[in-house]
C-alpha cells in the first residue's frame, strides 16, 4: 500500500516525501481513508505504530479543504495529550505533516507562561495540541474558547484517564460543538475508556494495531539478577562496556521514582558518565532541554520516570535499562517500546532485585515472553567494591526526610504512591488510594509520576558472576541464570 493510495493530497504526498516516509504504517493505512471520509474514529495503538501520522494527515487535509480559517482564540482541532512532551511532539509532527498546507499550529501546555498562550491563539489557530489542565486555564481566563472545534483528537486516552484527567475532559467535550469529529486513540481498553468512546464517538469505526501486551519482536529482552544496592554498580559497568564497545547509541534507564532517576544520574556523573534525568519535577526548560540533548545525542543516556518518558519519540534508543521493575506489567510495555522504533532493532535489560521477582513473573506472564537470563558481567565484583569504597570515603549523604528514599528506606511496605494525580501509568488507577476529585491546585500535565516509593530491599547475598558468561550488550547471545 502507499501513501497515495489512501486519498491524501499534493501538500501531504510532498510532506511525506520530505519526511522520507515510503509507505504508510497499518494503523495509518486503516486510519486514514476512515477519517478522510469526516467518521468518528476508536483507535488502539499505541505510540511507535506511527498513530500520530494516522489522525493528523487526514486532519490537516480536511482542515485545508474548509473554506474559514479559525476565528480569533479559537482553533479547529483540538489535539488532547497527557504530557507536555508527547503535546510538543505532536504539535511538532502537525508543523512537519503541515509544511505545505499553510495551516498553523500551536501547543499549549502546562509550566510555561500563560501570556504567550494568549499571543499565539489571539489570532486563532488552525491545529492546537493541549494537555487538558492547561487547556481548561485557558478557557477559564477566557484566552481560547472551543466554539470552532471541527476535530476533536484525545490521544493515548487511557493515560489521561489514569493521571486523572477525566473531570478535564468531560468539561471540555461539554464546551465543544455537536457536529465535530472525534478521534480518540488509546493504547489500552479498559471499560472507562470503552465508557468514554460510547459517549463521546457517534458510530465510530475501529481499528488496532499491536494488542497491549505484545513486546515488539525486535527487542531482545534480557533479565539480570542483582541485589538492589548492587544495581547502580551493575548499571555504571554495563554502561561503560556498551559504549566502550560501540553497541549503544542511545540510553533509556527507567526508575520507578523521581529521586532514584536523580540518584542515578548522579552516581553516572560520579563514574564520569554524563546523563539527564526527565521526571516531573523538572521545570519545562530543564525537560526539554534534557530532550533536546538526548536527541541529538550530546548526552547519551537519559534517566526517565514512566510518565515523563511516555510517548516520547527518539528513533535512536538502542537500549532501554529497567533499573526498577515496573510494579504494573503493562509499564514493562510501554518502557521497552522506546526502543526498537522506526524498524530499528533494540534492547531491554531489566535489572531484577530478589524483591522484584513478582514483578517479573507479571510481566513475562503478561507479554508471554521469557527473559533471557543474563549473569553479572566480568568484573562487577571489583566495581561493587570500588563503588562501596568511594561510598565509604565520601561524606554521608542525609536521607531524604519521612524515609521516603526508595533505595534507602528499609521496611517491608511495597510501592506506595502519593500525590492525587499519581500513578505511573496504569498503576496510577489502580493504586490510587486517596481516588476522588484531582485537586485542582496541583500541576497536573505531566506530573502523572506520584512518588512511587521503592520496594523493600532486603539484602541477600551477592550473585557472583562469571567471568566467561556474556553480557547483555553481546547481542545474540544468551547466558545462564547466575544461581
Ligand atoms: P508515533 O506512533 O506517532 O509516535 O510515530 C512513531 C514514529 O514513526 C515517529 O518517529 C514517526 O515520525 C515515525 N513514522 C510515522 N509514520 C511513518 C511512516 N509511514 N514511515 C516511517 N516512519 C513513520
Amino acid at each position: 500500500m502507499k501513501f497515495e493510495d489512501l486519498g491524501l493530497s499534493q501538500p501531504i504526498l510532498q510532506a511525506l516525501d520530505l519526511k522520507n516516509y515510503t509507505a504508510p504504517t497499518p494503523i495509518q493505512e486503516q486510519a486514514i481513508p476512515t477519517v478522510l471520509e469526516g467518521r468518528d474514529l476508536l483507535g488502539i495503538a499505541q505510540t511507535g505504530t506511527g498513530k500520530t501520522a494516522a489522525f493528523m494527515l487526514p486532519s490537516i487535509d480536511r482542515l485545508s479543504a474548509g473554506e474559514h480559517g479559525a476565528p480569533a482564540k479559537s482553533c479547529r482541532m483540538l489535539v488532547l495529550a497527557p504530557t507536555r512532551e508527547l503535546a510538543g511532539q505532536i504539535a511538532e509532527s502537525a508543523r512537519d505533516y503541515g509544511a505545505l498546507s499553510g495551516l498553523t499550529v500551536a501547543s499549549v501546555v502546562g509550566g510555561t507562561s500563560v501570556g504567550k498562550d494568549r499571543q499565539k491563539l489571539s489570532r486563532g489557530v488552525d491545529i492546537l495540541v493541549a494537555t487538558p489542565g492547561r487547556l481548561i486555564d485557558l478557557i477559564d481566563q477566557r484566552v481560547l474558547t472551543l466554539r470552532a472545534v471541527e476535530i476533536l483528537v484525545l490521544d493515548e486516552a487511557d493515560q489521561m484517564l489514569d493521571l486523572g484527567f477525566i473531570h478535564a475532559l468531560r468539561k471540555i467535550v461539554d464546551l465543544l460543538p455537536e457536529g465535530r469529529q472525534t478521534l480518540l486513540f488509546s493504547a489500552t481498553m479498559p471499560k472507562q475508556i470503552k465508557d468514554l468512546a460510547a459517549k463521546y464517538l457517534r458510530n465510530p469505526a475501529h481499528v488496532s494495531v499491536a494488542p497491549q501486551s505484545t513486546t515488539a519482536e525486535r527487542v531482545e529482552q534480557f533479565v539480570t539478577f542483582v541485589n538492589q544496592p548492587e544495581k547502580q554498580a551493575l548499571l555504571t559497568l554495563m554502561l561503560q562496556k556498551g559504549f566502550a564497545s560501540g553497541d549503544m547509541d542511545l540510553v533509556l534507564v527507567f526508575t520507578r521514582t523521581k529521586h532514584g532517576a536523580d540518584r542515578v544520574v548522579k552516581k553516572l556523573g560520579q563514574a564520569g558518565i554524563r546523563a539527564n534525568a526527565i521526571h516531573g519535577n523538572k521545570s519545562q526548560p530543564q525537560r526539554e532541554r534534557a530532550l533536546d540533548e538526548f536527541r541529538r545525542g550530546k548526552v547519551k543516556i537519559m534517566v526517565a520516570t514512566d510518565i515523563a518518558a511516555r510517548g516520547i519519540d527518539i528513533p535512536g534508543v538502542s537500549h532501554v535499562f529497567n533499573f526498577e521493575l515496573p510494579n504494573v506489567a503493562e509499564q514493562y510495555v510501554h518502557r521497552i517500546g522506546r526502543t526498537a522504533r522506526a524498524g530499528r532493532e533494540g534492547m531491554a535489560i531489566s535489572l531484577c532485585a530478589p524483591d522484584e521477582r513478582d514483578y517479573l513473573r507479571d510481566i513475562q506472564r503478561l507479554t508471554k515472553v521469557t527473559l533471557t537470563k543474563v549473569p553479572l558481567p566480568s568484573g562487577f565484583r571489583a566495581v561493587v567494591e570500588e563503588e562501596e569504597e568511594r561510598t565509604r570515603s565520601a561524606p554521608q549523604e542525609r536521607a531524604p526526610r519521612g524515609g521516603r528514599d526508595g533505595q534507602r528506606g528499609g521496611g517491608n511496605r511495597g510501592p506506595r504512591r502519593e500525590g492525587g494525580q499519581g500513578g505511573q501509568g496504569r498503576g496510577g488507577q489502580r493504586n490510587n488510594a486517596r481516588g476522588g476529585k484531582p485537586n485542582p491546585n496541583r500541576r497536573r500535565d505531566g506530573e502523572g509520576e506520584g512518588r512511587s516509593e521503592g520496594q523493600p530491599r532486603r539484602v541477600e547475598a551477592t550473585p557472583r558472576g562469571n567471568s566467561q558468561k556474556p553480557s547483555p550488550h553481546a547481542r545474540g547471545r544468551t547466558g545462564r541464570q547466575p544461581r
